[in-house]
């Protein structure tokens, strides 16, 4: 069985990273599998609702899989999460995308960790034979927005015209999401909203005023940030922001 496109498959959240990365991927036209989690945790119910009401063109294919449930996780952030997650979706594809931005470094998302998931595939089917749909391809992670921030990836996507300013501001990529807005506190909210000033987009669209929660978070982390070496650039895009 030949394929004149090699499979594809996104780590579909549907939130900030996830839904710039998809909207870029699909202007080739190219068959792209997006593959949502339904975790099961506080705010999976909403975001899954939003996936599901999203507008998708004929060369997506939106699944939705329910193989690990977290309930029992008390913290939004589910450490390691994203590890399953890419184990999972490469039973659907050998290329396998995810929205990574460049200060998710500490996350399971970093560089060297989709390095050395990529690797283990590759180990992985040295000798197992390869899923019918994948012959002749290699596993491989790609992360396109790995190097750039989130206000960077946002205004490559506005001057590629894939997204506009309406959709990103009404996108609910938040934690604790009680109404169709973002909550304005979490730091998905706060991420966003960095990502939104800095594009010189109005940061209203929160169910609270984000702004003193954008300057809580950046003084909260401005001291764990300071030991890294993308601290300047960090810090650039947050002073930026606080300054609109
Ligand atoms: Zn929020």
């Amino acid at each position: 069985m030949s394929h004149k496109y090699e499979p594809k498959v996104l780590l579909y959240s549907g939130g900030f990273d996830s839904f710039l990365l998809r909207k870029r991927l699909r202007e080739s036209l190219e068959p792209l599998t997006l593959l949502h989690f339904n975790v099961g945790v506080d705010y999976s119910k909403r975001e899954q609702e939003q996936v599901r009401n999203q507008i998708y063109a004929p060369n997506e294919d939106l699944k939705i899989n329910d193989t690990f449930r977290m309930e029992s996780e008390a913290n939004h952030y589910v450490p390691l999460r994203n590890i399953y997650f890419f184990l999972k979706a490469f039973e659907h594809a050998p290329k396998v995308f995810v929205g990574t931005t460049v200060f998710d470094f500490f996350r399971d998302t970093n560089e060297d960790i989709l390095k050395a998931v990529e690797n283990f595939m590759k180990v992985y089917y040295y000798n197992v034979p390869k899923p019918e749909n994948w012959k002749g391809f290699s596993p491989e992670v790609i992360s396109p927005h790995k190097d750039l921030s989130k206000s960077e990836a946002l205004n490559l996507c506005l001057e590629e015209n894939v997204v506009t300013e309406k959709e990103i501001s009404e996108l609910i990529s938040c934690y604790a999401p009680t109404t169709d807005k973002g909550c304005g506190k979490c730091s998905a909210c706060v991420r966003k909203a960095v990502a939104l000033a800095n594009n010189d987009i109005g940061i209203d669209c929160f169910d609270q005023d984000v702004k003193p929660h954008i300057e809580a978070l950046y003084k909260d982390q401005l001291e764990y940030m300071s030991t890294f070496s993308l601290f300047d650039q960090w810090q650039e895009e947050y002073e930026k922001a606080l300054d609109k």
